[in-house]
């Protein structure tokens, strides 16, 4: 792996739909912090009348996410949650069925079993990884695929063309949606690949610092979109101009910053994988990785997440959570700061235990979020957290 990514998306994410404010020359797009906007006349507007169904720093941050997949600008959302939920909103109705990965977001599996369930919506988690089990889950029902590729947290891959060839071949009308928060359009561009959509928590990679949270949807189909523009300004689900602002200036250097990310994450993982605590490290560019070889033609790099199981299983994994230092102990992943999680009990402690257990969920399972420290010090930092947690 020498190139981690596409030379032209650097300069897109830095220049992709954005021009200097045209009033005042500004070269960042201004904070439009309004409700409203004044019309010249009954019936004619500039585009913009009120902030819950459009504002032009949101708009800004649009036309920018959507050049980075060579489509029309994405649908922005005030959460990764309320893009994920638009996109059922708009697409399904009583009675239909959905295919979800078996490992994805804790968030995905609430909503689907705990919220849409309510209204005649049923879910099946299944093994992506495995289109022979994808066919056998279609129902004449089925309306919706959504797979989470790498999982979290497990990094399992789903081969998303693969899962396209299905619905191209039984000839259903069914949207293949990708959450692709993990990776980014900087490392996998899921509509290349078949996908009719890439759903995204910006609040993860794409803003990056660990400021705010936010939501995307990039889609090629402009009908699509129009509809789930209609959804979000209907059920008031939009990006607030602050937080799109914050999120732009991180997608600015998103190319640069995935790109350090994965350096960082397969150098960590190499070095777990060493550490004779460690008894699994589950990381895509790994040779051991069980797909390895699906993570060299599919992605263009490995990412900034890893998973670690130890021997000493949970109780150890505690004992290394708690003494970390430099690395935080929190939710949330894809910041330049390095955050350690125990998903079991804190991301994905609502899906039931049976479910976390059949997915390779573990109890001791560790997802590390590896940021853009200097690796010498997150190493001392997992070094001296592993040391108590082996009892030495
Ligand atoms: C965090 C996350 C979400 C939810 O996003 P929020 O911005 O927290 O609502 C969805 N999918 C994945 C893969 C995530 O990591």
């Amino acid at each position: 792996m020498s190139t981690i990514v596409a030379p032209d998306i650097v300069t897109r994410a830095i220049h992709g739909g954005l021009t200097p404010d045209p009033t005042t020359g500004a070269i960042l797009t201004p904070i439009h912090q309004s409700t409203t906007f004044v019309q010249e006349a009954v019936g004619s507007d500039k585009g913009f009348t009120y902030s819950r169904a459009a504002n032009p720093t949101v708009a800004a941050l649009e036309r920018n996410l959507g050049r980075l997949e060579d489509a029309p600008p994405a649908a922005c959302f005030s959460t990764g949650m309320a893009a994920i939920a638009s996109l059922c909103l708009a697409v399904l109705q009583r009675g239909d069925h959905v295919i979800v990965s078996d490992v994805v977001y804790g968030g995905t599996v609430r909503l689907l079993q705990d919220v849409l369930q309510n209204f005649g919506v049923s879910a099946s988690f299944v093994d992506t990884s495995d289109e022979a089990s994808v066919e056998a889950a279609l129902r004449e029902e089925t309306r919706l695929i959504l797979i989470e590729s790498p999982a979290n947290p497990t990094l399992k891959l789903t081969d998303i063309r693969a899962i396209a060839d299905v619905i191209t071949r039984v000839g259903a009308a069914i949207y293949l949606a990708v959450d692709n928060t993990f990776l980014t359009p900087v490392l996998q561009r899921p509509l290349e690949l078949g996908a009719d959509l890439s759903v995204y928590s910006t609040t993860k990679f794409i803003e990056g610092h660990n400021s705010t949270v936010g939501g995307a949807i990039v889609t090629r189909d402009k009908e699509l979109l129009e509809r789930l523009r209609f959804v979000s300004k209907t059920v008031g689900l939009p990006q607030s101009p602050f937080e799109a602002w914050l999120t732009l200036r991180g997608a600015k250097t998103l190319p640069i910053r995935m790109q350090q990310h994965s350096k960082n994450a397969l150098h960590i993982a190499r070095w777990l994988q060493e550490h004779p605590l460690v008894s699994q490290v589950f990381y895509p560019d790994l040779e051991s990785f069980a797909q390895y070889e699906l993570a060299q033609t599919q992605q263009d790099s490995g990412g900034g997440v890893l998973a670690f199981d130890l021997h000493g299983g949970e109780q150890a994994g505690v004992t290394l959570m708690n003494n970390v230092k430099l690395i935080s102990l929190a939710e949330n992943l894809g910041a330049v700061e390095s955050l350690i999680t125990h998903p079991a009990s804190m991301t994905h402690a609502d899906v039931p235990s049976t479910q976390r257990a059949a997915t390779g969920v573990t109890d001791g399972l560790i997802r590390l979020s590896v940021g853009l420290e200097h690796t010498d010090d997150i190493i001392a930092d997992l070094e001296q957290a592993l040391a108590r947690a082996g009892g030495l």
